[in-house]
Formats: C-alpha cells, structure tokens, sequence
C-alpha cells in the first residue's frame, strides 16, 4: 500500500456526521422554513411596506418568491433545532452568547440551503450581521 492512498480514501470519505439526525433535522427545517410565493400576513395583503418591518417577510431566495413561515421559525425555534445539530455534529455545545462562527455552522449545512440560511438568521432574529462578523441574539426563551 503506498502513503498515497489513505489520502486519497479520505478525500472520497462521506462526512458521516453529516447523516447523525439532528443534522437532518437542521437541514430539513431549513428546507422548509420558507414557503412559496408572497407572504400572506395581514400587513403584507394590507400592502404593508417592508421597510418599516423589523423583520422581513418576503425574499427572493434562489430566484424564486419566497415567504417565511413564521409559526414554526422564531428565533428560538431555530436555535433549538441548530442546538442540537452542533451538537450533534462538532460535539461541543453551541456558544449562545457572542459571535457565530459561520464557517462552523456553514460545515453541516447543505450547501443548497446556505441561501436559506443566511436568510432565516437575520429574519428569525436569531442572529445579525455586524461588519462581516454574526452575532447571536439573545433569545426570549
Ligand atoms: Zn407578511
């Protein structure tokens, strides 16, 4: 067996932690946290100016309209599933006061819902982006 070859084995290995059920649940959730088309909340039908929202409502997320679904993403409902899926997937707990590392974060989430996600955090008001760094926000509960 030459040196060569772990190497090249590790490089085709699929990440298996990427299939521990918490980070199918996180990327499930991800999945749908949006639905299709406008949103159809009374401020929005009322013609609402989104603007003035403290979070948005409607997106244009990989070329499509979207909306949030927001009886299942307030900021606590997210961190509870993205908890677990650190968790899960780093074994270390999840820093809930500070800086988001985005690049951890990034690791487990499908790249195909990297759109999404960077979407949801300032949405949900999990977290924000300040000067290129995400800080997590204190959540209610
Ligand atoms: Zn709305």
């Amino acid at each position: 067996m030459s040196a060569e070859e772990p190497l090249i084995a590790d490089l085709f290995e699929v990440d298996k932690r990427l299939s521990l059920k918490p980070v199918v649940d996180f990327n499930n959730y991800l999945r749908n946290a949006f639905a299709e088309g406008p949103c159809q909340c009374h401020r929005c039908r009322d013609g609402g100016d989104q603007n003035s929202y403290s979070h948005q409502h409607n997106f244009t997320l990989e070329g499509r309209a979207l909306n949030r679904r927001f009886a299942t993403t307030a900021g606590s409902d997210v961190l509870l599933v993205l908890k677990k899926a650190w968790l899960s997937y780093h074994k270390e707990d999840l820093n809930l006061v500070g800086a988001l590392d985005l690049a951890k974060l990034k690791t487990f989430t499908d790249a195909a819902l990297h759109e999404r996600l960077l979407a949801l955090l300032p949405a949900s008001g999990l977290a924000r982006e300040v000067d290129g760094q995400w800080l997590l926000q204190a959540q209610a509960d």
